[in-house]
């Protein structure tokens, strides 16, 4: 008889279950395969009852209000139904009708003539929904030094000036299109399929906890290559230039940005800073870290300016006058960064950082201040290790990064007596600034790639590595509570940047404020109703969204230790360890999320580099260029659902071992918890692609 042959996607294979097995269903494959088929069948006819089509704007579309009124415009006011009884023919005869009693106004928004509509709190948007964030009132006359001149020149009387108008232009932040339903439902059904044939597939395997804590490569086995084994990278790495020569330039252009952001146009969408800050920086730094891993700590200009400064050198070892103090040791050494993330946060959106060039120079300045007190006040480098928030996000990002430096050989470590990775070598190299000791060290984390150990191990025992992603989720690794809390706050704060930026949110955000005015809770009406009540409301929403899935995530802990049916396993174990789960679901939105931001908004870097400040310069002949979008939309949402799709595949194959790593191999626990822990994944992917499928605001704006 024909041997039966499966599926690969819902494979048979390995022993019979166990008769008590209580997931025998799942893991025979029957319920994916149904699974699978329903829903299938119900994709089909969902799609097919509502017609959808993708909207293609074409290649060559142009980032302006038309645009975007044709691909995601709000829906026209309905007609206002005239109900209003007719009136009396005032020649007639009066009648006895009583008279109409006063209609009251309970229209919520005004429409201006030009479309342009006007919320309560003065809030404008245009007929598409792009925000107005200046209004271009008209200024009469002309400048008194214009005046002054004119008058000297005798030729024109100034006073024939006095009515002519000055329009400002308007800022908009116009809206993005989000995923369109096809592509939405596609991810939503692979999303489902997936989690449950990984499910399957992975539940198979004996013991999937990954290895020992060792770090050698049959230890740990995964796919690395060696860098350093080019002899010219292992010696340019030894040389004391190797980390200034890439610092150098970028501390040149952070200067030039500061300086950009406080001489430069003041009006948003006119100066180089914010757009290079938010735009390019901050958004390329989440690429660069899934690649590379903490490469921007490499060439940080933070703590290269006061260490520069303070040494009197670039290159030389010396020795800095600082006063030296240990660190505080308490428990939660992250909440520093923890408690400056959710700061900065706030403050680039409440404030609206990323369209206020000043406040971007600022926040630079501050960096470096914060830096310096940093390196003044404590031994080695606090900032890097404890207070920097990016640092620590890319930092925790690293884990799943391709890049690393580690140890070639254990036993090396084992016999080394003097352990100068750690403590540094006179006139060689600096103690690592983050006090990591190479002959331990098994994740990225808290790796600068400064190379200072490599310079200083005497016997040029560490590597530089590629590898594979995520080598440090998937075996053993440290956990501990204050580094949990910062996985949850960058999954939350990932989801939440993504959902302040979308319409929605902006109604929502009027709407609380108008409730909280008109109720007066506590007295606090006027509070809301004044200029900063809209920064109140937004403080208050924010707050509720990093408390709200925060608690929604204990619950979820608590339902996988009541599933677990192992109580010797408390809810805060679970609690901490399965925090670093949700990073790769979160570092694959914040791609998605970004991805948008990048290929939609670069061209504003086209036309700035141009004029960089605003003055009407025109350097490359690209200031007055369209604004386009690097790929076609359909590439970009594509390219977004791939994302969400690989990240929540990621984090459902990172969540099973660390299943089987919590219960020790306890399969029947681990199970069981591993499928609650996909519930709550497939929640937090549904609610990515949700956010996606919204139009978004654009980061910075445009003139
Ligand atoms: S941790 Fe922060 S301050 Fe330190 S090198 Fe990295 S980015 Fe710079
Ligand atoms: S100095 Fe070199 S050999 Fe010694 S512990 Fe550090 S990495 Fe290992
Ligand atoms: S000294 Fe080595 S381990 Fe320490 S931060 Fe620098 S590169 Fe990383």
């Amino acid at each position: 008889m024909k041997p039966r042959i499966h599926l690969p996607v819902v494979p048979e294979f390995g022993p019979e279950p166990e008769p008590d097995d209580p997931l025998e269903l799942l893991r025979g494959g029957r319920f994916a395969r149904a699974f699978a088929l329903m829903l299938g069948v119900l994709g089909l006819v969902w799609m097919i009852a509502h017609e959808v089509h993708a909207e293609s704007p074409g290649a060559e579309l142009e980032l302006v209000e038309k645009v975007h009124t044709a691909v995601r415009g709000t829906p026209p006011m309905p007609p206002v139904e005239d109900i209003t009884p007719d009136r009396p023919d005032p020649d007639s005869e009066p009648s006895a009708a009583p008279p109409m009693p006063p209609i009251e106004d309970i229209t919520p928004e005004r429409t201006t003539d030009d479309g342009v509509t006007v919320d309560r709190f003065g809030q404008k948007r245009t007929a598409s929904g792009a925000l107005i964030l200046e209004d271009g009132e008209a200024e009469l006359g002309l400048p008194q030094a214009t005046i002054t001149a004119l008058d000297q020149g005798g030729f024109f009387d100034p006073s024939a000036f006095d009515d002519a108008e000055k329009v400002k232009t308007k800022a908009y932040v116009h809206l993005m299109p989000g995923l369109p339903n096809e592509v939405v439902y596609v991810g939503l059904g692979l999303i489902l399929l997936l989690s449950f044939v990984l499910f399957e597939r992975y539940g198979k395997r004996k013991d999937p906890r990954g290895t020992g804590g060792g770090g050698t490569r049959e230890q740990r086995p995964y796919w690395r290559f060696e860098l350093t084994r080019f002899t010219w990278l292992g010696r340019a790495m030894k040389s004391r230039w190797f980390q200034p020569a890439v610092q150098l330039p970028v501390v040149i252009g952070f200067l030039a940005v500061i300086v950009a952001g406080l001489i430069g146009s003041q009006e948003p969408g006119r100066n180089i800073a914010p757009v290079l800050t938010w735009n390019i920086w901050w958004i390329g730094l989440i690429f660069v870290v899934m690649f590379a891993g903490n490469l921007w700590c490499f060439m940080c200009p933070w703590t290269a300016i006061p260490d520069w400064i303070m040494r009197r050198s670039l290159v030389a070892v010396r020795k800095i006058k600082t006063l030296g103090l240990s660190y505080p040791r308490f428990r939660l050494w992250m909440w520093p960064a923890i408690v400056l993330f959710a700061f900065v946060t706030w403050l680039e959106l409440a404030y609206d950082a990323a369209n206020r060039p000043w406040l971007t120079s600022m926040f630079a300045i501050f960096m470096v201040a914060l830096a310096w007190l940093c390196l003044v006040l404590f031994d080695r480098k606090a900032m890097c290790r404890y207070v920097c928030f990016v640092g620590r996000v890319s930092g925790q990002y690293a884990t799943m990064g391709m890049l690393e430096l580690r140890r070639r050989d254990n036993a090396v470590c084992r016999s080394c007596t003097t352990s100068d990775c750690v403590h540094g070598r006179e006139g060689v190299g600096y103690a690592c600034p983050t006090s990591e000791y190479m002959g331990a060290m098994n994740d990225n984390q808290y790796c600068t790639l400064c190379t200072e150990c490599v310079k200083s191990c005497p016997h040029d025992n560490i590597a530089l590595n590629v590898r594979s992603s995520g080598a440090d989720l998937l075996h053993p690794h440290r956990a501990k509570i204050d580094e949990a809390y910062m996985a949850i706050l960058v999954f939350i704060v990932s989801a939440f940047h993504g959902a302040s930026m979308i319409p929605a949110w902006k109604q929502a955000e009027t709407q609380l404020r108008g409730w909280l005015v008109d109720s007066d809770l506590l007295g606090t009406g006027s509070l809301f109703s004044g200029s900063d009540g809209g920064v109140l409301t937004f403080t208050l929403m924010m707050l509720a969204c990093i408390v709200g899935p925060g608690v929604c995530y204990w619950g979820l802990c608590v339902g996988m230790r009541l599933a677990s049916g192992r109580r010797d396993v408390s809810v805060r174990k679970l609690f901490i360890r399965f925090a670093y789960t949700l990073l790769p679901i979160a570092l694959f939105y914040h791609l998605a999320h970004n991805a948008t931001h990048v290929f939609w908004e670069w061209s504003k870097l086209r036309r700035l580099i141009s004029d960089p400040l605003g003055w009407g310069t025109d350097y490359f002949g690209t200031a007055h260029a369209p604004l386009t979008s690097l790929w076609t939309p359909e590439t970009i949402w594509y390219l977004q659902v791939a994302l969400i799709v690989v990240g929540h595949a990621y984090g459902i194959f990172v969540a099973q071992r660390e299943a089987f790593r919590v219960y020790d191999g306890d399969r029947k626990a681990s199970f069981r918890v591993h499928l609650v822990m996909i519930l709550g994944m497939i929640a937090m992917s549904l609610l990515s692609l949700w956010l996606l499928a919204q139009p978004m605001y654009m980061r910075t704006a445009d003139i």
